[in-house]
């Protein structure tokens, strides 16, 4: 297992975003479904140069599960995936963009959480709701998996990991309720469907939800 400690400026970051998005956490399941989205397009973009590689559209899908016993909730995509390095280059390093620039954004924006999206930190919105998260990645044509976790404060790890099929799979460990905020809202199927009803409408891809009867 190789352990990681967050570059400074991806730290700040995401202390910053933690700490100015109270309303809108649910951004995060806008922000996965819209990476999903991205990897499965990767793969449809491959397919029309890669006369080998049919697009068989039942193949491509995301598929969301709760469990309310763990208190988890996996997205999960048959996109392009990750290898090691792409996992430690994008999972590992927040944006481009300046901190400073960030910070002043989301001070000065009325709804923080809409401008996330836009610098690049999508991904990083999963530790609004989570106290660890679980990234299970495989990358078309690899052998190999790779499972990078994160408690999303000091640093993540990686290692090799167990999975079928390309793709990826993002499992989010809720954070414990607190007076201000039951994050036990999120393991409700109803208002799953209704938060990808209204912010992920436009994705082309079958959103599938399973949810687990305890
Ligand atoms: P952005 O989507 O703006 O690039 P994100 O923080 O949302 O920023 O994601 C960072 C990067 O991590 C993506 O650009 C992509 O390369 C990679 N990534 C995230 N989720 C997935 C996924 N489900 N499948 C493949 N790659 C992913
Ligand atoms: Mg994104």
């Amino acid at each position: 297992m190789t352990k990681r400690k967050y570059k400074a400026e991806s730290k700040r970051l995401m202390e910053i975003m933690v700490n100015s998005i109270y309303t809108n956490k649910e951004i995060f399941l806008r922000e996965l479904i819209s990476n999903a989205s991205d990897a499965i397009d990767k793969m449809y973009y491959k397919s029309l140069s890669d006369e080998n590689l049919n697009f068989n559209k039942d193949d491509y899908y995301i598929e969301i599960s709760v469990d309310s016993e763990e208190r988890t909730i996996t997205i999960k995509d048959t996109g392009i995936g990750m290898d090691e390095k792409e996992i430690d280059k994008n999972l590992g390093t927040i944006a481009q963009s300046g901190t400073l620039e960030f910070k002043n954004a989301l001070e000065k924006e009325e709804k923080p959480s809409e401008i996330i999206g836009q610098f690049g930190v999508g991904f990083y919105s999963s530790f609004l709701v989570s106290k660890e998260v679980e990234v299970l990645s495989k990358k078309f044509g690899e052998d190999k998996a790779w499972l990078w976790t994160s408690d999303g404060v000091d640093g993540y790890s990686v290692e090799e990991g167990k999975k079928e099929s390309h793709g990826t799979e993002i499992k989010l460990y809720l954070k414990d309720n607190s007076e201000d905020e039951n994050y036990d809202d999120f393991l409700n199927e109803h208002r799953i469907e209704s938060l990808v009803k209204s912010y992920s409408n436009y994705i082309r891809y079958p959103i599938k939800m399973l949810v687990t009867k305890t």
